[in-house]
C-alpha cells in the first residue's frame, strides 16, 4: 500500500495541471483499490458548491458541469462533518441524493473522505461499488492517508490553475494567495522571481528575447559541464571498477545533443530562457525516474539532478548580471535572503514575497526595519510562474494578489497613499518625548545591525540602541572577522549614537542564523547549539568579540553588552568571568576602557523563572520576545504551518513578560524589551503598563509606538492591562486591545499592524 501511495502522489505531483492531476487520482485509486468508481468533488468558493470534477466509472461528460449545494447528498455530509463516511447501502442513508446525469444509480456501497488542507475542506474523494459491502478498515485508512497527502498538491494545482486560466475575452484571472503579514504596508509592482543557487526547483519561468543567443549560451555551459565530467572521470578512473567508470559515459551521453541537451534547446527556441528550459526538462526527467518501480532506475534521478545542478550553476554564474529589475520590483522567491535584497538597485524595491518564513523570521524583521511591505509563508503560491506578473502585496493582511484588475489596483493605490501620508505625519513626532498624557516617560530605542541608518533613527527620536545584532558583520564575510575588523565596525556604531547608549549583543548564531563558513547541522537547531552556548564553547570567538567591543568604547563609554539565550546562571557566570578577564587583559595591554553595563536577554522560559537571580548579577534585563514566544508556546517562529499559533498576546507570554518586569524591579534593575512585540501598538501600551523602562524596536516602528503612548494616560493603560491579564485566550485579548485602541482614539491606520 505504501508503495502505491508514494507512486500516486508522485504522479499527481508531476501532472501539468489540475485536471490532469485529478484524472490521475481517480484512475489510480480505482486500480489500486479494485473498485468500480472513484470521483473527486471540489469546493468552489465563489458558488459555495461541490463541483463534480473528475471521475473514473461515472459519466465523464458531466465533469465540471454538475455540482452539489452545501446540503445536498452524502458528499456534503462528508464535507460538513469533516469525517469519512463508509456505507454499505448509500441509498438507505437519510442524506442520500442521487446526482442526476452522472450515472451513479447502479452503485450501492459508498466511501467518501474529505480533502482538507490547512483546516479548509477543499473537496471530497469518493469511491463506489455495485456490490453491497462496507469498505474495510484498511481501505478506509488508505483513502484517508491518500487524501491527506493529496490535499496540498490539489491546493497548489488549484491556485496555479486560477492564476493561469484564460477568462472571457482572453483576459487571465486575478488570483489571490494567502500568506502571513511579514511587514506592514501596501506595495504595487512587478514580480521578479529569484532562485536559490543551483536549486532546479526554484528557477522562474521567463521568456528570452533572443533564443539564438540563448541557445549558444546554453551550449557553452554544456561544454563546460562536459569538460568537468571528463576531468572527473580521469581523476576517478584508477579508483573505480570499469562498470562504475561507465557511469561517466552515461552522464556524457545524457548531455548529448540528441538527448537532454536537445530537449532544453527545443524549449529555448520556443522562447523560454535557458535556466527555465533546463529546470523544466530536468525536473520532468527526475519525476519520471522517481516513478520507476526498479530501485536502480529510481536512483538515477539523483544523477539527473546532479547534472542539472552542474549546468544550472554555470548558467546562473554567467547570467546574474543581466537580470532586469523592474522600476517597482516585488522580489519573490522560495526563501529570500539579505544578499538577494542587496542586489536590487537602490530605489526599485517596493515589496517582498517569500514562500517560506513567518512573522518573526529574520526576513520579516529585516523587512520591517527597511519599511518594505512583505508577505511570507505564501506556501501555495506557484512562485516560479510569476516572473514579471503585476502584483499587489498587502503587508497588513498577508494577501498577494496577482494580475489584479485595474479597479482593484486603484483601490489599493489609494490605501497605500493614505498609509504613506499617515507615516509622514507620524514622522513629524520625531522630536516629541515619548510620554503618556499624564507625563510618564518611556525610553524608546532602536534595534540595529540588520541595517543601521543612524540618521533616520535619530530623526525618529531614538534614545539609543536597545539591540545591536552583531551577527551581521559576521554574515557578510567568508570567515570570522578579526578583532580589529570588529573593533572598527563597533566603533562606528558607538560614535554614531554617542552619547546615547548602544547595547551590543554577543554573537547569536545557530537556530535560523547560520554563518556560511561555520555550518551547524542539527535536527533541532532552535533547541540546539545557539547563542551563548556556541560562544562559551568557543571562548576564542567570545573573547575576541568582547575585547573588540570594549576597545571600541574607549573614550566614549556608551557601550552596553548583552548576552543572548541564557538558560541558567552558570552560563551567565561564565560569560561574566570571561568578560572581566578580557577587560583585565585590555588594561594590562594599556587600553583604558570602562567596564560596560552588562545585561541578560530573557528569551528562554527557564530565564523567566530565574529572572531575579539573573537580574541580581547584572545591570539590566532585556526580553527577547521573538524567541520567548516560540519557546513558551513551542511554536517555531519560522514555520508558516503553525504561524496561527505564534501569538505574543497569548496569556502565558503576557504573564511571563509581567513576571520578568517585576523580578528586575524587585532587584532594582531596569528592564527593556527588544523583540518585535514592542513595535505592536497595543503591546507597547501593555508593556508600558507592566513597567518596562525601555522599548526597543525597528526604526520604522518608533513613531507608531510613540504616537500610541502619547494618546493614553498611565491609568488607562494599567486598566487595560489588568483586564487583559484576566483573559484566557490570545484572540480574546487581541479583540479587547483593538477595542481599547479604538476607544483611545488611535487612528485606524495604525491598527492593522502586524499581529505578533
Ligand atoms: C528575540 O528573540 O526576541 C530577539 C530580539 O532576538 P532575535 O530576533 O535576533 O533572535
Ligand atoms: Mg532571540
Amino acid at each position: 500500500m505504501l508503495d502505491s501511495l508514494r507512486r500516486i502522489v508522485q504522479e499527481v505531483n508531476s501532472a501539468p495541471n489540475l485536471d490532469a492531476a485529478l484524472d490521475v487520482i481517480v484512475g489510480r485509486v480505482c486500480e489500486v483499490m479494485g473498485t468500480e468508481v472513484c470521483t473527486v468533488y471540489l469546493h468552489d468558493p465563489v458558488t459555495d458548491r461541490y463541483v463534480f470534477m473528475a471521475t473514473e466509472g461515472l459519466n465523464k461528460e458531466q465533469a465540471g458541469k454538475v455540482s452539489l449545494s452545501r446540503d445536498e447528498g452524502l458528499v456534503a455530509q462528508v464535507a460538513k462533518r469533516e469525517e469519512p463516511l463508509n456505507l454499505e447501502a448509500a441509498e438507505q442513508h437519510p442524506s442520500f441524493f442521487l446526482v442526476p446525469g452522472i450515472g451513479e444509480e447502479a452503485f450501492s456501497s459508498f466511501l467518501g473522505v474529505p480533502i482538507i488542507h490547512r483546516r479548509r475542506v477543499l473537496g471530497v474523494l469518493v469511491v463506489q461499488q455495485k456490490q453491497r459491502r462496507r469498505f474495510d478498515e484498511s481501505e478506509e485508512a488508505f483513502m484517508v492517508t491518500l487524501s491527506a497527502q493529496l490535499a496540498a498538491v490539489i491546493a497548489h494545482a488549484e491556485a496555479t490553475g486560477v492564476m493561469f486560466q484564460v477568462g472571457v475575452g482572453g483576459v487571465r484571472g486575478t488570483a489571490t494567495f494567502h500568506g502571513i503579514a511579514g511587514a506592514p504596508g501596501i506595495a504595487i509592482g512587478e514580480c521578479l522571481v529569484v532562485s536559490q543557487t543551483a536549486d532546479l526547483s526554484t528557477v522562474p519561468s521567463r521568456s528570452c528575447a533572443d533564443p539564438d543567443a540563448e541557445v549558444r549560451f546554453f551550449q557553452q555551459c554544456l561544454s563546460h559541464v562536459r569538460e568537468d565530467i571528463r576531468g572527473l572521470a580521469k581523476v576517478m578512473a584508477p579508483q573505480l571498477r570499469p562498470e562504475e567508470n561507465a557511469l561517466f559515459d552515461v552522464y556524457l551521453s545524457m548531455l548529448d545533443d540528441n538527448a537532454l541537451g536537445q530537449e532544453v534547446i527545443v524549449r529555448i527556441r520556443d522562447g523560454e530562457w535557458a535556466q527555465g528550459a533546463l529546470s523544466q526538462v530536468m525536473m520532468e526527467h527526475v519525476r519520471t525516474f522517481e516513478r520507476f518501480e526498479d530501485s536502480y532506475l529510481r536512483e538515477r534521478a539523483v544523477d539527473v539532478k546532479d547534472l542539472g545542478r552542474r549546468l544550472l550553476t554555470y548558467l546562473q554564474e554567467a547570467a546574474i548580471d543581466d537580470r532586469e529589475y523592474p522600476d517597482q520590483t516585488v522580489l519573490v522567491g522560495e526563501e529570500l535572503t539579505a544578499s538577494m535584497l542587496a542586489e536590487v538597485p537602490e530605489g526599485r524595491l517596493v515589496g517582498l514575497v517569500s514562500v517560506r518564513g513567518s512573522v518573526n523570521s529574520h526576513l520579516s524583521i529585516m523587512a520591517r526595519a527597511l519599511g518594505i511591505p512583505t508577505v511570507v509563508g505564501a506556501v501555495d503560491m506557484p512562485f516560479t510562474r510569476l516572473d514579471h506578473e503585476k502584483v499587489i502585496v498587502d503587508g497588513f493582511s498577508g494577501d498577494v494578489i496577482c494580475n489584479p484588475a485595474p479597479e482593484l489596483s486603484q483601490q489599493y493605490a489609494a490605501l497605500r497613499d493614505q498609509e504613506r501620508q499617515f507615516s509622514a505625519d507620524l514622522e513629524a513626532l520625531g522630536g516629541d518625548p515619548c510620554e503618556t498624557t499624564d507625563g510618564h516617560r518611556v525610553t524608546l530605542m532602536v534595534n540595529t545591525g540588520l541595517i543601521s541608518d543612524v540618521g533616520h533613527s535619530l530623526k525618529q527620536g531614538a534614545e539609543g540602541v536597545g539591540l545591536y545584532r552583531t551577527e551581521i558583520p559576521f554574515l557578510m564575510r567568508d570567515r570570522f572577522p578579526s578583532e580589529e575588523e570588529q573593533r572598527r565596525i563597533y566603533r562606528e556604531q558607538l560614535e554614531a549614537f554617542h552619547p546615547l547608549p548602544v547595547t551590543m549583543r554577543t554573537l547569536d548564531i545557530g537556530g535560523d542564523k547560520a554563518l556560511p563558513y561555520f555550518p551547524i547541522v542539527e535536527d533541532n537547531p532552535f533547541l540546539g547549539w545557539r547563542g551563548i552556548r556556541v560562544t562559551l564553547d568557543h571562548p576564542e570567538i567570545y573573547l575576541a568579540q568582547v575585547r573588540a567591543m570594549m576597545k571600541s568604547s574607549e573614550g566614549l563609554d556608551n557601550l552596553r553588552v548583552m548576552l543572548p539565550m541564557i538558560s541558567n546562571t552558570a552560563e551567565l557566570e561564565e560569560g561574566l568571568q570571561l568578560l572581566y578577564r578580557a577587560h583585565n587583559e585590555l588594561l594590562d595591554e594599556g587600553f583604558k576602557p570602562a567596564v560596560p553595563l552588562v545585561g541578560v536577554m530573557v528569551e528562554v522560559p527557564s530565564a523567566v523563572y530565574q529572572a531575579r537571580e539573573l537580574a541580581r548579577q547584572v545591570d539590566f534585563l532585556s526580553v527577547g520576545s521573538n524567541d520567548l514566544t516560540q519557546y513558551l508556546l513551542a511554536v517555531d517562529r519560522n514555520n508558516p504551518r503553525v504561524a496561527d499559533l505564534y501569538h505574543s498576546y497569548h496569556p502565558a507570554v503576557l504573564h511571563a513578560l509581567k513576571q520578568v518586569a517585576d523580578a528586575a524591579h524587585a532587584e532594582g534593575k531596569p528592564v527593556s524589551i527588544c523583540g518585535e512585540l514592542a513595535s505592536d501598538p497595543g503591546a507597547a501600551l501593555m508593556l508600558m503598563a507592566m513597567g518596562y523602562d525601555v522599548l526597543s524596536m525597528g526604526v520604522n516602528s518608533l513613531s507608531r509606538s510613540k504616537y500610541v503612548i502619547r494618546q493614553v494616560s498611565t491609568a488607562q493603560a494599567r486598566q487595560l492591562l489588568d483586564r487583559v491579564l484576566e483573559l484566557h485566550s490570545a484572540r480574546h485579548i487581541q479583540q479587547v486591545v483593538d477595542e481599547a485602541l479604538r476607544d483611545f482614539g488611535v487612528s485606524p491606520m495604525l491598527r492593522p499592524a502586524v499581529v505578533l
